[in-house]
């Protein structure tokens, strides 16, 4: 199939949960009005979507009868409504900031409750985890020193893990090395105020079998810190779990098809996150448990048999189906006989994988404002953003519309809740921030808006 000569046909439509769909298919007035108040962008938030996202690796994690301790890695979005969510599951929070780790404690987490595992904790940042005995992940020998530098005399056990670079990931800058870890070990042993719980892995890349030769080196860790003397409790996975954002067959299709002229710039981005991928994260959890490690049993009969507990901090795969981004139409201008632009209101630096020079590979919902549609040919467009930046783009990906989009209707992005919805979004032009609300049900079952704020929610 063609329109003017560019194929249709290999689109990327979003997967979305049911009061997603329904908000956009049947009650798209709610959105317009809210559009119309609070402005545009508008991100809004279903906390109970990470509520679902959690039940179902829990329960992945109970089916194989595994101690286990999920934290919800909060820099993925900064909804506090999030936060709260998890906090009111039975989650932990994995906290990477100051303001994180407070916002955390006033909506109730206590330190047990709470793991830092980034890799550059300021000063004030480490106090303040001491303070509350949240669980530390130490990323290198030289944080650990700047750690005991700050341990009161005569504190009680600070429990710690240490953060492995494991082998394939000797490019990045976190964790240490194996060498390292012993080393750290050795000088834990004099140290009575720190405990060491086990240890921590992060790595980028979405792929289970990293994560399994990973484990396979932190087990000999483990044995190696047993023998020093040392009863470890914790294998800390980190996040990197998956989401599937479009279906599967739909994603290959597309990929297959690609073309430089796909895009407005003529050049395909060298690399996209896998939004089709053929795993939920729960799917992912369980190959991975079921996995065996390179000296016998599953990796989840491996923890059964040596008391530990299985720790991850999913960020972005709790965010799952958690948000929307709706942008309003600004002005809809013709570039040539068969291409426009589209200039959404408010919009800078959201929805940001053109910034990372890659893709959000999701196509963009339209919402017309007058309901009714208007009859007319396909039109082909770019998404950019209101400010006077050239790269200020949200797709590069031409888009093809069925009806023509006109200033005044509303462009909705699916599943932003994972790092696409306000990461890079500021007040350039002193336009204000986007305003982010939870979205719960009145008693009649209409659609209600909270502000997600600690105060709030
Ligand atoms: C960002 C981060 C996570 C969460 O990663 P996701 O891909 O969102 O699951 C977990 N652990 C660490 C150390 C991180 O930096």
């Amino acid at each position: 199939m063609t329109l003017h000569g560019h194929k249709t046909g290999f689109g990327l439509p979003p997967i979305l949960r049911s009061a997603t769909a329904d908000l956009l298919t049947r009650r798209g007035a709610f959105l317009l009005e809210w559009v119309h108040r609070y402005g545009s962008p508008l991100n809004l938030i279903w906390p109970d979507a990470l509520q679902e996202n959690l039940a179902a690796l829990e329960g992945t994690l109970v089916d194989s009868r595994i101690a286990h301790a999920i934290y919800y890695g909060a820099k993925v979005n900064k909804s506090p409504g999030l936060m709260q969510a998890a906090l009111a599951a039975g989650a932990g929070i994995d906290v990477s900031s100051l303001y994180e780790l407070r916002d955390a404690r006033r909506l109730g987490a206590d330190g047990a409750r709470l793991v830092a595992t980034g890799p550059a904790k300021t000063r004030a940042f480490h106090q303040e985890l001491l303070d509350c005995k949240a669980l530390i992940s130490v990323d290198s020998p030289e944080e650990l020193e700047d750690l005991v530098a700050l341990l009161p005399a005569d504190g009680g056990p600070q429990p710690i893990l240490l953060r492995l670079q494991p082998q394939d990931q000797k490019k990045n800058r976190f964790g240490m090395p194996a060498d390292a870890v012993i080393h750290s070990l050795a000088r834990l042993a004099g140290e009575n105020r720190l405990r060491f719980d086990g240890l921590h892995f992060h790595l980028s890349g979405y792929r289970w079998e990293n994560r399994l030769a990973a484990l396979n080196e932190t087990a000999e860790l483990i044995a190696e810190a047993r023998q020093m003397g040392f009863s470890p409790t914790i294998i800390d996975i980190g996040g990197g779990l998956p989401i599937q954002y479009v279906d599967e067959a739909k994603y290959q299709a597309h990929l297959a098809a690609k073309a430089p002229e796909d895009y407005r710039t003529g050049k395909i981005p060298d690399s996209f996150y896998p939004y089709g991928g053929a795993l939920s994260a729960a799917d992912w959890l369980r190959e991975l448990l079921q996995a065996e490690m390179s000296k016998g049993p599953s990796v989840a009969r491996y923890l059964v048999r040596e008391g530990l507990t299985l720790a991850m901090e999913p960020g972005r795969a709790l965010a799952d189906q958690a948000a929307i981004s709706v942008f309003r139409i600004l002005r809809v201008k013709a570039l040539g006989p068969d291409t426009h632009v589209i200039f959404l209101e408010g919009s800078s630096f959201s929805a940001c994988e053109t910034w990372f020079a890659s893709e959000f590979l999701i196509d963009p919902i339209l919402v017309s404002a007058t309901g009714a549609a208007v009859r007319s040919s396909p039109v082909r467009a770019y998404l950019a953003g209101h400010s006077c930046l050239d790269e200020d783009v949200i797709s590069n990906r031409w888009l093809t519309f069925p009806t023509a989009p006109r200033a005044g209707d509303l462009i909705v992005y699916a599943n932003t809740g994972g790092y696409q919805m306000d990461l890079l979004e500021n007040e350039f032009h002193r336009h204000p921030m986007p305003a982010r609300f939870c979205v719960t049900e009145d008693a009649e079952g209409r659609p209600n808006l909270v502000p997600d704020t600690i105060g709030e929610v």
